[in-house]
């Protein structure tokens, strides 16, 4: 061991404590950072082909719009380096595919689960027009998006953090999240909202919420009922938008913790990202709607 003229060691110690912090402050240390590359997203796009959920006001099903922005956005954390972001397509009639949704992402060992959803009105706020020829209903009363997590998800915390992140994200691009849920007129579909700032509803029953084993959240993005809000969300540039919201919340989210499953990273990688789940027996569960 290097034996130091006694005068000159705090000296010495004071230099190596003066570099120590520099390096600190000059990156951040590896516990902090995110490992993209090990960190799993499974973007679920919301109901079937089968089953596509509501209609919009110009006729055009839900999950079309779904399926066009939770691909867009699985492009996007696949383009900044969430490698293992994984899309889950489900098939089948709505309540059968529903327990295979759940059973694919548990199986997946992800670190979160978004579900992509559009949004509509109850019936009884339908209003008529004709479009193309065709008489629809179509509400222009709600428009913004919302987001929704369960109090019963085994990470309730990490659920809320990850909605109030990606609430965060959505106003900092200007949106406006619809308060609409609070209202009385919205009967059993009226929600608490537990992040007023960035619009975070809790709705403990929703099942892809609640028997998820990781933090899961639920955006309705949008009002495709709403005549305008339609046309805004079918558009390029408005699908980016919500797309690097997303993509920056993930990256918040993910800095400071750890890949649930790190051994299986990179055995993983490569593999094909589109999944779909096959249709399951299962029975109904009545009295929770599918979203
Ligand atoms: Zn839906």
């Amino acid at each position: 061991m290097l034996r130091l003229p006694r005068v000159l060691r705090p000296l010495i110690a004071a230099m190596l404590a003066c570099a120590g912090a520099h390096t600190a402050r000059a990156e951040p240390g590896p516990a902090n950072a995110c490992a993209r590359e090990a960190f799993r997203v499974v973007i679920d796009v919301g109901h079937t082909a089968q089953s596509p959920g509501a209609t919009s006001a110009r006729g055009v099903p839900e999950f079309v719009f779904n399926l066009k922005l939770a691909q867009r956005i699985e492009q996007h954390l696949l383009d900044v380096g969430f490698r293992r972001s994984v899309l889950v397509i489900t098939e089948g009639r709505s309540r059968k595919g529903l327990a295979a949704r759940i059973k694919r992402a548990n199986a997946l060992g992800a670190d979160l689960f978004l579900s992509i959803h559009h949004d509509s009105v109850p019936n009884k706020f339908l209003e008529k027009w004709e479009f193309e020829g065709k008489q629809r209903g179509f509400s222009d009363r709600f428009s913004g998006h919302s987001i929704f997590i369960s109090h019963d998800n085994s990470d309730r915390a990490g659920s809320l953090q990850f909605a109030s992140l990606l609430g965060t994200q959505l106003r900092e691009r200007g949106l406006q999240y619809t308060p609409h849920y609070t209202d009385r007129i919205m009967g059993h579909r009226q929600r608490l909202l537990i992040d007023a700032q960035v619009g975070v509803y809790r709705y403990d029953q929703l099942l892809v919420l609640r028997d998820t084993d990781m933090p899961a959240v639920l955006l309705e993005a949008g009002s495709i009922i709403n005549r305008e809000e339609e046309l805004r969300m079918g558009s390029v540039k408005h699908q980016a938008l919500i797309s690097a919201a997303v993509a920056d919340a993930v990256e918040s989210f993910c800095t400071g913790r750890r890949p649930r499953t790190p051994t299986n990273a990179a055995s993983r990688d490569g593999e094909v990202s589109k999944q779909a789940t096959a249709p399951a027996e299962v029975v109904p569960v009545r009295a929770i709607k599918q979203r």
